[in-house]
């Protein structure tokens, strides 16, 4: 179904605004309006994992920023934070079902380890891609595309 990606995005972050809150972690969302076809449901989980990891990963008082805007001819939705972030070696394991990173700072925040094989599953589905890079201060950004499909079939010619 057609759905403005930006109100999907918005309606994540209202999500885990609690959680923010309660460790005073602010959440910035910044996009160029779009409209995206694409499956809303799965769209949408795929960001909550991402943002769900983004304030568990977090210290308090950081900052998370949420962004949509095109890329070639993509949309390219990036969600960063100024978190514990996750070592090179770790960037392509992390995908796999039940790979959590083991050290002492993950150790503190539950999780099955689920979640960004799930994510990657969904963007893979809808002709996107996945991954994430370390900024340069703290913290880790996830990227992640979809491509832009005509809201109408071509005609044919
Ligand atoms: P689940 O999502 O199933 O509740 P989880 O959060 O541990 O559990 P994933 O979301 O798949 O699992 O993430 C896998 C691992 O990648 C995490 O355990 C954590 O070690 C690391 N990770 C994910 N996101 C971040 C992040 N934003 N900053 C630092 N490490 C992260
Ligand atoms: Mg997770």
């Amino acid at each position: 179904s057609t759905f403005h990606l930006a109100d999907l995005l918005s309606t994540n972050i209202h999500s885990v605004q609690a959680s923010a809150e309660q460790h005073a972690i602010s959440l910035n969302l910044q996009v160029q309006e779009t409209q995206v076809i694409a499956d809303q449901a799965r769209i949408s989980q795929v960001v909550g994992n991402i943002l769900d990891n983004a304030v568990k990963y977090s210290p308090y008082g950081g900052q998370v920023h949420v962004n949509l805007c095109m890329y070639q001819d993509k949309y390219l939705i990036s969600i960063s934070d100024q978190g514990i972030g996750v070592s090179p070696e770790q960037f392509d394991h992390i995908f796999e079902r039940f790979y959590r990173v083991q050290n002492t700072a993950s150790k503190h925040f539950a999780g099955i380890g689920l979640g960004l094989y799930v994510a990657k599953a969904i963007v893979n589905a809808h002709g996107g891609q996945i991954w994430l890079a370390n900024n340069q201060g703290t913290g880790t950004t996830f990227h992640f595309t979809l491509p832009v499909v005509p809201p109408h079939p071509s005609p044919i010619a």
